[in-house]
């Protein structure tokens, strides 16, 4: 999953834009590409389920002051 369709999280408690721990369950498809020596290539990466389980600011440990502030719309 591209980082753009991620939610832009946001610490209440301190402020924080940009520093978070996120625990997520992810379901992925992806191509396994081998050379004939053996060496993996991971492609085409698609995210076919992503639940985050919890997120953390950084800058003060809290679990429960995150807001998702994505739909906040700048003009
Ligand atoms: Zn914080």
């Amino acid at each position: 999953m591209p980082a753009k369709d991620m939610p832009r999280y946001r610490c209440e408690n301190c402020g924080n834009k940009t520093r978070f721990d996120v625990v997520a369950t992810e379901k992925s498809k992806s191509f396994y590409h081998y050379n004939l020596a053996g060496e993996l290539t991971i492609e085409n990466t698609e995210v076919e389920f992503f639940d985050v389980e919890s997120v953390t600011c950084r800058w003060c440990g809290s679990t429960k002051t995150v807001v998702d502030g994505s739909e906040v719309v700048v003009n």
